[in-house]
């Protein structure tokens, strides 16, 4: 007995000619599923608020984001392996060039990708062994040109500024603090510390002077924003009694995972965009209900084709996901209970997430069957879930599964 909620990223729309992705995609899958199923659109954080990813998945899961959402520095950090501690104070890292005389805050960034770079383990092991700070920091890289830091110790502070200019042929930016406050004044002077010991050690590096050599840009110096600390959160087993797993494959929704104490599973071949293998995160989900009370299975690439506003391109996503999903249709329904949805819109028109509810499905053999027939945004409001909350969702299906605590006697 066990719940699967599939999310599938920034699915919903709002309507180009009249016509969405989803409504116009071939899906006889998820029409199947929603007419198997209760209905119903859903405000994943809260009617009006643009939901970022994880702030919904935060929500979906249960918890208020506005009391347990600190910033995505420590998600992302959480996300690519480190143990952030409540306390902690993470940043969201990537390595860029830049060039110029004088310190790191006298250049200027000519590309915050570094190129393009793949592969940054080198560069991240020696800026472990060689930069020495009065508090210990972490540090791991993530896709590409991406990492996260951490700092742990006494009297840090979060209250500080970017030192990611956030464009090509601006001077890196000095870390200041945001509050008066002599722990945000100690914290900013590390970070610079810290950017400028980090790009000391990149200069030199082997590995930008073979880059440099072959006419590639250098990765010498590592830009932070996002910084977040680390809140208190209960762990869902702790909170729940049930055991959750976070199917995923981008850094960010595996972080949401992590700090809520899930245990989070990337299958073979997945990869968090259009490529990625959805048969084996389909089979893994299935295999997951097995020993979990709760499987997410996490679904990337419509959010990223949303950013693109690839109309075509979504819908023929949506098209292979439906296909790819049949195996879900098997399940015993009278034993478990699966949910589909989108943790927020990402509109092509918009190109950015937006607010518009998303269609939620819950099937299950005791729902209240409605008479919606077709997955869609303009068809799922027609069903008996009416409008409801991420927040309130997985005690819905916990309703349904007769594990739901009583309120009262
Ligand atoms: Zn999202």
């Amino acid at each position: 007995m066990a719940v699967l909620l599939v999310v599938v990223d920034g699915l919903s729309d709002r309507p180009v000619n009249g016509k969405t992705p989803l409504s116009e995609a071939r899906k006889p899958n998820l029409d199947f599923l929603a007419e198997r199923g209760i209905n119903g659109i859903m405000d994943t954080i809260a009617p009006g608020i643009r939901p970022g990813s994880d702030t919904s998945h935060l929500a979906l899961l249960g918890y208020d984001p506005y009391k347990y959402y600190s910033g995505r520095g420590p998600i992302e950090a959480a996300g690519v392996g480190i143990e952030v501690k409540p306390g902690d104070v993470a940043f969201r890292a990537n390595f860029a060039t830049v060039e110029g005389e004088g310190s790191i805050f006298d250049k200027t960034v000519v590309d915050r990708r570094a190129g393009r770079i793949e592969d940054t383990s080198a560069l991240i092991e020696a800026i472990k062994e060689k930069v020495k700070l009065p508090v210990e920091f972490l540090i791991e890289r993530g896709t590409g040109h991406r990492a996260a830091v951490v700092f742990r110790g006494e009297g840090l502070s979060d209250k500080v500024s970017d030192t990611d200019p956030k464009a090509v042929g601006k001077k890196v930016k000095r870390c200041v603090p945001l509050e008066e406050d002599e722990k945000a004044k100690r914290m900013a002077e590390m970070v610079n510390e810290f950017m400028q010991q980090v790009h000391e050690v990149l200069e030199n590096h082997p590995l930008n002077k073979e880059r440099a050599e072959k006419g590639l840009l250098k990765a010498n110096a590592l830009l932070l924003r996002g910084a977040g600390e680390m809140p208190h959160v209960p762990r869902f087993e702790e909170k729940t009694g049930l055991k959750l797993c976070v199917i995923a494959a981008t850094a960010l929704i595996k972080g949401v995972g992590k700090i809520v104490g899930a245990d989070v599973i990337t299958p073979e071949g997945a990869t968090g965009n259009k490529n990625t293998n959805l048969d084996s995160k389909v089979e893994t989900a299935v295999k997951a209900l097995e020993s979990y009370d709760i499987v997410l299975l996490h679904i990337k690439a419509t959010d990223e084709l949303g950013h693109d506003g690839d109309f075509e391109g979504k819908k023929a996503f949506i098209e292979k996901l439906d296909a790819k999903i049949a195996p879900l249709l098997d399940l015993d329904f009278s034993k478990h209970c699966l949910i589909l949805t989108a943790d927020h819109s990402t509109p092509i028109k918009v190109k950015d997430h937006t607010a518009d509810p998303v269609p939620v499905v819950i099937v299950h053999e005791d729902v209240r069957r409605d008479e919606v027939r077709t997955f869609s945004e303009f068809e799922a409001y027609k069903g008996g879930l009416c409008r409801i909350r991420g927040v309130d969702l997985l005690n819905i299906a916990l309703d349904l599964l007769n594990i739901a605590k009583k309120f009262g006697a």
